[in-house]
């Protein structure tokens, strides 16, 4: 089998287990084209389950206001302190409001602008700006059209172990991967469902490898349990 069509099997396999039911993604609340919402989303997401982020991100909203000129108006020990559900809040809250700043300061405080650009151009701009690393740059490029694949810990972790890539491989190998051989349509999707795999099946400790569907071409599988697959149900 070619990279290209292991790495469409792979993601049409998972999409069959649908595991994506009843999961919530904070990347996912805010409405598709409010891009600097998108952006605070995902900084809270940094380190933190989605239910405690989202949680975060609803009373941020509910106390400031997630508006470039409201998060510059408030206070940073305001800002932790409507975020503070979310975990590492005094960090992020400083994230955020660096963030804010340099947007205004960047692009007027219009994300939107990076929707025109070329994507190579958008990218080094936001990689730029503090508190935003190749994670949260590639969700909000993704998000705005831009053929980027947001590698997150679970999809670093399965695709290592699948052998689709060197078990040390970093970030942007592992986003070159799935961008080299997915048609980018499905970049989005199958960015939520390789994170849903990760969460229900190929988990960090204990991966649920006696009921997974990819067992017969997985490296970390041939490695642990040999060909036989001699696995304890
Ligand atoms: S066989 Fe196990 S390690 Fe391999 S992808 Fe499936 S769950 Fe993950």
């Amino acid at each position: 089998m070619t990279t290209e069509s292991n790495a469409l099997h792979i993601y049409r396999t998972i999409k069959k287990m649908k595991l994506r039911k009843n999961m919530q993604f904070t990347s996912e609340v805010p409405s598709k084209k409010d891009y600097y919402k998108i952006l605070i989303a995902t900084i809270l997401s940094q380190n933190t389950n989605d239910k405690n982020s989202i949680s975060a991100f609803k009373r941020l909203d509910e106390k400031i206001g997630v508006e470039p000129n409201k998060i510059l108006n408030a206070e940073i020990n305001e800002i932790a302190e409507a975020i503070k559900i979310g975990g590492l809040y005094r960090v992020k809250a400083k994230k955020i409001k660096e963030a804010t700043k340099e947007i205004l300061t960047r692009l007027d405080g219009d994300l939107t602008k990076l929707a025109n650009m070329e994507y190579e151009e958008a990218r080094k701009l936001l990689l730029k700006i503090s508190g935003i690393g190749d994670k949260t740059a590639d969700i909000l490029l993704l998000k705005m059209g831009h053929p980027a694949f947001p590698v997150d810990t679970h999809i670093k972790r399965i695709t290592r172990r699948l052998g689709l890539v060197n078990r040390k491989a970093k970030y942007l190998e592992i986003s070159e991967f799935w961008r080299k051989n997915l048609p980018s349509e499905n970049y989005l999707d199958a960015h939520l469902e390789l994170i849903a795999f990760g969460r229900k099946i190929c988990k960090s400790i204990n991966p649920r490898c006696n009921i997974c569907p990819l067992r017969d071409t997985c490296h970390y599988y041939g490695e642990e349990y040999g060909k036989e697959g001699n696995i304890k149900q």
